[in-house]
């Protein structure tokens, strides 16, 4: 008898075997309905295998369906993704299936001539459509539309045999890519990593890069013309750019249409179901070369991957938190591998991990060493607040306020960056001193002028602004305090009330569209000054824009974060980068209290090897990321007894191990979310420890109640 292993998207950590009927063809990676319960789930077959009369009643295979198998390749990804974080397989490979939820768009008709077919009665009408339609195929109504005619006259030519109607699937096929439609010009830098990268696809095999330039270097150029040799080499090569937030992808698909003549895929949260079907299909046949998407696109079904690219490799939105808990950049660097592909970690400040595989020479390290062009690196200022504090409720100092007043009388864009969303971090009272917190979180509400509100940015709970104090009964005692975006533009505005300003931030840029709009009347000098959260900081070009003003340049350093260093100095590095990347000079003033950290100063002197070797000597002493490694277990619950007790059991069960420790159970950092208690053990281990098999054993011995979640968390990004 033949028994099936098949992955069905539940929380276990194993296949579900079933039988195979005598007449069922099955293969590793076809995706079936099969039983389980009172319902029909779809799963993917991991593996088919012969027993020999098991007596063991297995339920039976309901259909194989007609859905494409998933390749070899993206089975292997998905089993080894699931091993690498101890998710469920099944729930992993439902990530491959996402693009399957949407109905397949309906065929749409089109009409087309038939041979070289003339009509027997050429009226003016008749020969209009038929030049209109060339060689073509066009649906019907826009047919008469062309050719301006009713749609009798196109009937007529279809029953006398002249037309024909064809059905094909709406927008089927993505235009090939042509290599030579639009060449760039690469500098010697540009020009070498290319080479590099294309000989690589072009010897195939794994092969790691970290593409290693300032902002506005030419990464981006130099990349896209490593796609065009892979694709000039092997038309039917297929590639996949990874961006860390939607926000970015409209920008690089206009360059890449422009470049190759025609548009990539793409794929992210925020494309419709029936266009990610499109997508999905068409990947999964190979009728798809370049795709643009968000982490999620790692889990498309390639059957040629041979070259993968992950833009602003350091950022930490590419780790994904919610759900499955995976790092799209490594999972990149993994899926490259099991694919035999090369992968390039894009960066202008690279995450120290990548750096220290570039280092240790197990990736190739392609450096551009300066700014394209004449444009040159801002010329960056540490403004020492303590010799100029802002007046109390103001948050921009006289120096700041001068350069940007400069600014506008030259005609030119002030970027304002502000890594804090809303009006005000903290609404409290005058009176009693309470603090506005969620209802059931521990975090404080975030002040929104915009939208009138107090919001929780963890639950997304929300309240009107109240007059009196919940906690005491004073009226009109609560005080906002500390600036958000909004309030550095209501500051902004009265300072300066005929400039243009705006906010970007994910509350008044909601969608990808929105960010196109904003960044378009930026891009075009509609805009004077913006103020903005780090979703604006990264990878856009600003021609106009020569003043960066960084409000609170402490903000991230403080609090005890692994990363804290390390991410402030990206932030900052990408955010001042944004200033002066055409053909005028850009500074950029970065106010602090604190001007003698060494972030500041190495930031300040664009000293980043210095500031590299410093973190790296820290982190080295300590044996964490990336001289050891980390995992988190989180355990939630609303129980909170039980969510005690399941910590307990684990502490106690803790297996014997060498170099390495386990920490805790504490509160996690945020401790209470949604009403649900959340308890943490950290493990830290050396490099060479197999972390994952120690997590496996040690969770295998302590029983976990359905009233207790428990999330692991390999390689933190933060914790
Ligand atoms: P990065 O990705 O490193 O930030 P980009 O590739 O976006 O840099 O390049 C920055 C700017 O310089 C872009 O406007 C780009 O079009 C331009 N550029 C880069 N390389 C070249 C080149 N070789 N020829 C012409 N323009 C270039």
């Amino acid at each position: 008898m033949k028994v099936a292993s098949v992955l069905i998207p539940l929380p276990v950590h194993e296949a579900f075997d079933y039988e195979v009927p005598e007449a069922m063809a099955l293969a590793r990676g076809d995706q079936v309905a099969v039983p389980l319960g009172p319902r029909m789930m779809r799963g993917i077959v991991a593996e088919v295998r012969e027993t020999t009369g098991s007596n063991r009643r297995l339920k039976v295979v309901e259909t194989r369906l007609d859905d494409p198998p998933l390749p070899p390749g993206t089975v292997d990804f998905v089993e080894w993704a699931a091993r690498w974080t101890l998710s469920p397989p099944g729930e992993m490979a439902a990530t491959a299936l996402k693009g399957l939820r949407a109905p397949r768009p309906r065929p749409e008709r089109r009409l087309r001539r038939v041979g070289d077919r003339t009509p027997a009665r050429p009226t003016a009408g008749r020969t209009a459509v038929l030049a209109a339609l060339g060689e073509a195929a066009m649906p019907g109504p826009d047919l008469a539309r062309a050719a301006g005619v009713s749609s009798a006259v196109i009937k007529g030519l279809v029953d006398e045999g002249v037309l024909e109607v064809i059905e094909t699937l709406a927008d089927a096929a993505f235009d090939a890519p042509d290599p030579a439609h639009a060449p760039a010009t690469l500098n010697a830098d540009q020009g070498a990593a290319a080479d590099a990268i294309a000989a690589a696809t072009a010897a195939g095999g794994f092969r790691p890069f970290l593409l290693d330039g300032v902002t506005g270097s030419g990464k981006t150029e130099a990349y896209l013309e490593a796609v065009a040799r892979t694709l000039a080499a092997d038309p039917a090569a297929q590639i996949l750019i990874l961006l860390p937030e939607i926000a970015l992808t409209q920008d690089l698909i206009a360059r890449i249409t422009a470049r190759f003549g025609a548009a990539p895929a793409e794929w992210h949260s925020g494309v419709a179901p029936p266009k990610r079907r499109r997508v999905w299909e068409a990947v999964v046949a190979g009728r798809c070369s370049i795709v643009v998407g968000a982490r999620s696109a790692l889990f498309l079904p390639f059957p040629n991957l041979k070259l993968v690219i992950v833009d602003e490799e350091h950022d930490g939105s590419f780790k994904q938190e919610d759900g499955l808990v995976y790092h799209g950049r490594d999972l990149a660097v993994a899926r490259a591998r099991i694919e035999g592909a090369v992968v390039v970690l894009a960066s202008a400040t690279p995450s120290l991990e990548t750096l220290w595989n570039a280092q240790g020479q197990r990736y190739g390290w392609l450096k551009l060493s300066s700014r394209h062009g004449a444009a040159q690196l801002p010329d960056i200022q540490l403004l020492d607040l303590r010799q100029c504090p802002p007046d109390p409720q103001t948050w921009l100092s006289q120096p700041l306020r001068e350069a940007i007043a400069q600014t506008l009388m030259a005609g030119e864009q002030t970027l304002l960056f502000l890594n804090r969303r809303g009006y005000a971090p903290v609404v409290l009272c005058r009176a009693c001193g309470h603090r506005m917190t969620s209802p059931d979180t521990d975090s404080w509400l975030v002040e929104h002028r915009y939208t009138g509100r107090l919001v929780c940015h963890l639950t997304g709970f929300t309240m009107a602004r109240p007059r009196i104090c919940p906690s005491c009964g004073a009226e009109d005692s609560l005080v906002s305090v500390g600036p958000g975006v909004e309030r550095v533009e209501e500051e902004v505005r009265q300072l300066f009330p005929e400039a243009r300003t705006a906010v970007f931030s994910s509350d008044t840029v909601p969608d990808a569209r929105a960010a196109r709009a904003l960044i378009q009347r930026m891009t075009e000098g509609e805009i004077d000054i913006l103020v903005a959260t780090q979703a604006a900081a990264k990878g856009h070009n600003f021609p106009l824009l020569t003043l960066v003003g960084v409000v609170d340049a402490d903000l991230g350093l403080r609090g005890g974060d692994l990363r804290a260093a390390e991410r402030t100095y990206q932030l900052l590095t990408q955010a001042t980068g944004r200033a002066g990347r055409a053909d005028r000079p850009g500074r950029a003033i970065l106010q602090t209290w604190t001007p003698e950290h060494p972030v500041l100063m190495a930031l300040a002197k664009g000293d980043r090897d210095g500031f590299v070797e410093a973190e790296m000597a820290e982190r080295e002493a300590a044996t964490l990321p990336p001289h050891g490694r980390l995992a988190a277990l989180i355990l939630s619950g609303v129980d909170a007894m039980a969510v005690e007790k399941v910590a307990a059991d684990l502490a106690a069960a803790i297996p014997n191990a060498e170099r390495l420790e386990v920490y805790g159970p504490a509160d996690a950092p945020l401790g209470l979310i949604r009403g649900r208690r959340r308890k943490r053990l950290l493990v830290r281990a050396d490099r060479d420890v197999d972390l994952q098999g120690f997590l496996r054993a040690w969770l295998a011995r302590v029983k976990v109640p359905g009233s207790v979640r428990v999330t692991v968390d390999v390689d933190p990004y933060s914790f």
